[in-house]
């Protein structure tokens, strides 16, 4: 009780903490993936990335105010310098009295009168479109070629002009199938975005970059010209690439240009919600535009980003937590998805971290799957399970060994109890029956001498009973004690036999017993103890005899089997049942305790036979069917080559 006590008491605590730190592990385990998650995501956020997404080429429209506040981009449209006095004549004659002929030597000789190199591009211009009129595209498209050589681009007016030759021009060619369309086609394209393409590091809205602009509505109009005239080409990789590039900028100048509109001055940059230079701020929440600013030469430029830009370059930079097992999305400064995919339903984020200095607001929500952390939880509890199982398996083998060492202790305390009863028990019988005798000896109350020698013959077999019984214990006690020294030799199997008959011949014949020794001839020698082996059989004829009635009939056969020998003793005795034969060799037992059994003996005697048959590697088998007598055969292995 005390043991099961002191093993189930702890397995019990140990079993509830367990539960208990299982139980937390899931919030521990929930905590310890924040912090890694957080270390992670600080790891992968690159400040370098969002600055690259916030940069000009990114941008979906730029404003730029020059240092009195004055807008310089979007470019505003030129005045045109229509010359409506010098040219009042020449467009009477073309568009209302439709004279195509004299029209074209008005603006013939106004192109050699003009001073201006303003007016002489524009009556040059209409010079080709007249000829042009009059079906005459070869000579317009060559009067075209030459103006554009002829006229540079120093001012607003001149490059407006020339822009508009290039769209004729590019008209004319288109009609006329000319081979030169595609040289002037993307030659159009390179004069039209000069300054404004990404691949440009001018600083737009500066007065370097105003010195080749054109006015961004024109140039919107020019760009979406190309783009109609490339479709009606054959695709062409170059060419592809700056079709992609000119509907980006074509976004780019209506956006830019709506812009305009809405901030005439840089004051809106003295709004609360625009914090500092550099840093993304929300220029239009309905329309869901952002804004960064930045100074540079007492310019101000404001890039505006749409909420698709910021969605489309942010995309791009959640996949790099796709690393984790988690989902990444990006809210911005309004709590707006901005990137990741939309979620299915209210999940809280696992994390949310902000996403970079640049863009104030904005965050970052990793979002981990249940079974990401039930995993990690899983596999804690299973370490603890584990340690359990094993502190519990430790517990138990301790009270297992403790149990097991203490009914040793029992055993060998019942050993000697039950030794001590036995040996006093049958002590006492051959004693008390010699004190008898003794007694009558010394009374003299005996009648003739015959009868003195038979009590003194009495006394002497109850002393021979003594000593074997002694004999026996002494053998007993060095066995259990490992002193019993064995002397193996060579020795013939019939010589035991022999010995062993001659032991018993005197007690037999006494005792009228029918008895035969018979050994098969021929028979191998064994290697055993021979005094040893002699007491095994002389144990076992004892026994035969004992357990036998009146008519007793033992034999003794020895013979060769499986190359081993056996010696075996049957007897016709009183047998014995299966039950009492599953117990004859333990130490002590006897199938009758009664005190009234007729057979002495302290169940010795077949213990002190496995004993020595176990040393010499030999077995003992038993045979017996109770009233009918019993057959032990004792099996000794052949010598070994
Ligand atoms: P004991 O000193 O009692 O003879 P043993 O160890 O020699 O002790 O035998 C144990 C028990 O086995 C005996 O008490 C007896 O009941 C049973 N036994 C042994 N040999 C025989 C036999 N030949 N016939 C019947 N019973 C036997």
């Amino acid at each position: 009780m005390l043991l099961a006590t002191a093993v189930i008491l702890p397995t019990v605590c140990l079993l509830w903490f367990m539960t208990q730190a299982v139980k937390n592990e899931r919030l521990a385990v929930r905590q310890r993936l924040q912090t890694w998650y957080r270390e992670q995501g600080r790891a992968v956020i690159d400040d370098d990335y969002i600055q690259l997404v916030l940069s000009r080429d990114a941008a979906s429209g730029t404003l730029v105010f020059d240092s009195t506040g004055k807008q310089t981009f979007p470019v505003a449209a030129a005045d045109d310098v229509s010359n409506e006095s010098v040219f009042r004549k020449a467009f009477a004659l073309e568009f209302e009295e439709q004279d195509l002929s004299s029209a074209l030597d008005e603006y013939q000789r106004i192109s050699r009168s003009a001073s201006e190199a303003a007016v002489r591009i524009q009556a040059d211009l209409s010079t080709a479109r007249c000829l042009a009129r009059l079906d005459q595209p070869d000579k317009a498209i060559n009067r075209l070629i030459q103006l554009l050589a002829e006229y540079d681009d120093s001012s607003i007016a001149l490059r407006c002009w020339k822009t508009r030759a290039h769209l004729l021009l590019l008209e004319l060619m288109h009609e006329t199938q000319d081979d030169r369309f595609e040289t002037i086609l993307s030659a159009t394209y390179d004069y039209v975005t000069q300054g404004i393409r990404p691949a440009d590091n001018g600083y737009i809205g500066e007065p370097d970059f105003l010195e080749h602009t054109i006015p961004s509505e024109l140039q919107g109009y020019a760009l979406s010209r190309y783009l109609d005239y490339s479709e009606s080409l054959a695709p062409d990789p170059t060419r592809s690439k700056t079709v992609k590039e000119a509907k980006k900028l074509i976004d780019w100048l209506s956006l830019s240009a709506a812009a305009a509109e809405d901030y005439m001055t840089p004051d809106f940059l003295n709004d609360e919600g625009v914090k500092g230079s550099g840093t993304l701020f929300t220029l239009d929440a309905d329309k869901q535009l952002y804004g960064r600013y930045h100074r540079f030469r007492e310019h101000t430029k404001v890039l505006i980003f749409t909420q698709e830009s910021m969605s489309y370059w942010l995309n791009a930079y959640v996949d790099k937590f796709q690393k984790f097992p988690s989902v990444c999305r990006i809210y911005d400064a309004q709590g707006r998805l901005t990137a990741g995919p939309s979620p299915d339903q209210d999940q809280e984020p696992f994390i949310t971290m902000p996403l970079s200095g640049w863009l104030p607001g904005w965050t970052v929500h990793l979002y981990v799957h249940d079974v990401t952390f039930d995993n990690a939880a899983r596999k804690q509890a299973a370490v603890y399970l584990w340690t359990g199982v094993l502190v519990v398996a430790l517990f138990l083998a301790c009270g297992g060994l403790t149990a097991r060492m203490i009914g040793r202790q029992i055993r060998m305390n019942r050993l000697k109890n039950d030794f001590i009863a036995t040996v006093t028990h049958e002590l006492k019988t051959p004693l008390s029956s010699m004190r008898v005798l003794v007694d009558t000896l010394l009374d003299g109350s005996y009648t003739d001498q015959s009868r003195c020698r038979e009590y003194l013959e009495m006394i002497g077999r109850e002393n021979c009973r003594l000593s074997r019984m002694i004999d026996s214990f002494l053998t007993f006690s060095r066995m259990e004690r490992g002193k019993q020294v064995f002397e193996m030799e060579k020795v013939d199997p019939a010589e035991i036999a022999a010995a062993a008959a001659e032991a018993v011949r005197a007690k037999f014949q006494e005792k009228k017993c029918k008895f035969s020794v018979t050994a098969d001839t021929g028979l191998s020698s064994i290697i055993a103890d021979k005094d040893a082996m002699v007491t095994v059989l002389v144990n076992l004829l004892d026994n035969a005899c004992k357990y036998s009635g009146d008519d007793k009939q033992i034999a003794l056969h020895v013979f060769e089997q499986n190359g081993g020998i056996c010696f075996s003793v049957a007897d016709n005795g009183i047998g014995m049942t299966r039950r009492q034969m599953r117990r004859i060799f333990d130490k002590f037992y006897q199938a009758d305790t009664s005190l009234a059994r007729r057979a002495e003996g302290c169940g010795l005697g077949l213990s002190i036979v496995k004993y020595i048959l176990d040393t010499h590697n030999a077995t003992i088998a038993a045979d017996s069917k109770p009233g009918k007598g019993s057959v032990f055969t004792v099996h000794v292995p052949p010598i070994e080559p």
